[in-house]
């Protein structure tokens, strides 16, 4: 991908010089799954050589794998909530991408639900200015569909997209007018860019805390139906079959949702979607100790949903993983369930957290978790890493082996509000390469599991 076109950032400090000796590198789209010795100079793949045989210049970094560590392809997150301009005090562009880089990634894409919201040019200008002086790995931007995210007026779509937005979405806030998002769709067809949709329709979701079901019902907490969700995903799905137009789902929560994803998509219809690690990992019995760090939207729903989107994503219903990184300070997240603020943190654990959960297990095969997580920068036009001769560095070296505990050594992120904290997880990132540059190096040892 080009941090020079419509990402900003990440072009802070040398490019890398790096020997990463005797590493399993394991990239499913380049067709590698195999001990090579990897060879980066001026932040580019200079050398993919049989294990031994590449030769460093003097002054690189040589990093022995011994055959173990892999290197897979850096991940891309297209749904992140960075929080500025306006909440710094939750993220902002250089912690939120510092959390990125840990979690291994080499892009992200912001939302435009900050403060004010991002819905006009000069805004999306200023705001990659700052991203190009402040992110550590490159960004994109997001800017609204309407106004405020008041789902009424639409954005100066054409003029934006000029900007370098990579799409648009009212996120955070469903476009309930079936007439509004037509509009845009029509919009979108001319100039351009990804419509990213937020599916929820408010006069089922109502004031709901959690998912409804029996558990909502014992706790006597207000249940959102999946229904709030599925519904609009068919509605909208056959809106951009009917324009023609290309739309995005995010943050599927549940089997009705991943089915009508699969209907459009045997119709032809232009559509995409993105899971979070939570709903692939996690049910509302999380939510029976009332943590509110397990309060999201959507929220955790059943077994049977949980399990529906796992599959979804094995066979490429759903295209990719997006965490919804939502960082929501201590005192905000420190109230009673009923009154906290939806989102959880996930920048820094999904892959742990997935591989733990998902391929350790057998429910996902490695590969197609790397697939998946790297999958979402082809979604809004952008290139996903590849571990190839003459590619910029954008890879990650893991530690498969190593277990650790989630949030034990604090967060890069401003907010700890992780769904995954004081979990045991194994797999960590011990460094991340983006734009060429080294923009993560893992400060705890390897402990266990070491060869
Ligand atoms: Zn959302
Ligand atoms: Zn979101």
């Amino acid at each position: 991908m080009s941090p020079e076109g419509v990402l900003s950032g990440g072009l802070q400090g040398p490019p890398a010089e790096l020997l990463l000796r005797d590493v399993h590198v394991l990239d499913p789209r380049a067709g590698i799954d195999r001990r090579l010795d990897v060879l980066v100079r001026q932040g580019t793949i200079a050398e993919l050589a049989e294990p031994g045989a590449a030769a460093g210049e003097s002054d690189a970094e040589v990093i022995e794998g011994g055959g173990r560590l892999r290197v897979l392809p850096a991940f891309f997150d297209p749904h992140v909530h960075l929080r500025t301009p306006g909440q710094e005090h939750k993220e902002d562009l250089d912690s939120g991408t510092r959390a990125a880089a840990a979690g291994g990634y080499c892009g992200v894409i912001a939302m435009p639900n900050t403060e004010p919201v991002l819905d006009s040019a000069p805004l999306l200008r200023s705001l990659r200015d700052a991203a190009a002086r402040e992110a550590r790995i490159p960004v994109g931007f997001l800017a609204a569909i309407t106004r405020g995210l008041q789902g009424e007026q639409l954005t100066e779509m054409a003029e934006l997209g000029q900007e370098g937005a990579l799409g648009f979405t009212d996120d955070g806030e469903p476009v309930e007018s079936a007439g509004v998002l037509r509009k845009a769709l029509q919009y979108q067809r001319l100039c351009g860019g990804v419509l990213a949709l937020h599916e929820e329709d408010r006069s089922l979701s109502r004031d709901g805390v959690m998912h409804e079901g029996a558990l909502s019902a014992a706790l006597g907490l207000d249940g959102i139906p999946t229904v709030a969700e599925s519904t609009m995903v068919a509605r909208d799905a056959e809106l951009a079959g009917y324009e023609d137009a290309r739309v995005h789902f995010q943050h599927l929560s549940c089997s009705a949702s991943a089915q009508a994803v699969a209907a459009a998509k045997a119709r032809g219809w232009r559509v995409s979607a993105e899971v979070a690690p939570h709903h692939l990992l996690l049910t509302d019995e999380a939510v029976r100790g009332m943590n509110t760090s397990m309060k999201m939207h959507p929220p955790l729903t059943g077994e049977g949903d949980r399990a529906a989107l796992v599959e979804a994503l094995r066979d490429g219903t759903i295209d990719c993983v997006a965490t919804d990184h939502a960082p929501h300070a201590r005192e905000e997240k420190e109230v009673p369930f009923e009154q906290a603020p939806m989102g959880t943190t996930g920048l820094e654990t999904a892959f742990a957290a997935l591989y733990s959960g998902l391929v350790m297990p057998g429910a996902l095969e490695l590969p197609v978790l790397v697939r998946r997580m790297t999958a979402g920068a082809e979604l809004f036009g952008l290139e996903a890493a590849l571990i190839a001769r003459d590619r910029p560095a954008e890879l990650v070296l893991v530690d498969l082996d190593e277990r650790w505990t989630a949030g034990e050594h604090g967060w890069q992120s401003r907010s700890e509000n992780c769904c995954f904290s004081g979990r045991r997880l194994q797999g960590r990132i011990q460094l991340t390469l983006a734009a060429g540059r080294l923009v993560h190096r893992d400060r705890a040892p390897a402990l266990a599991g070491a060869a």
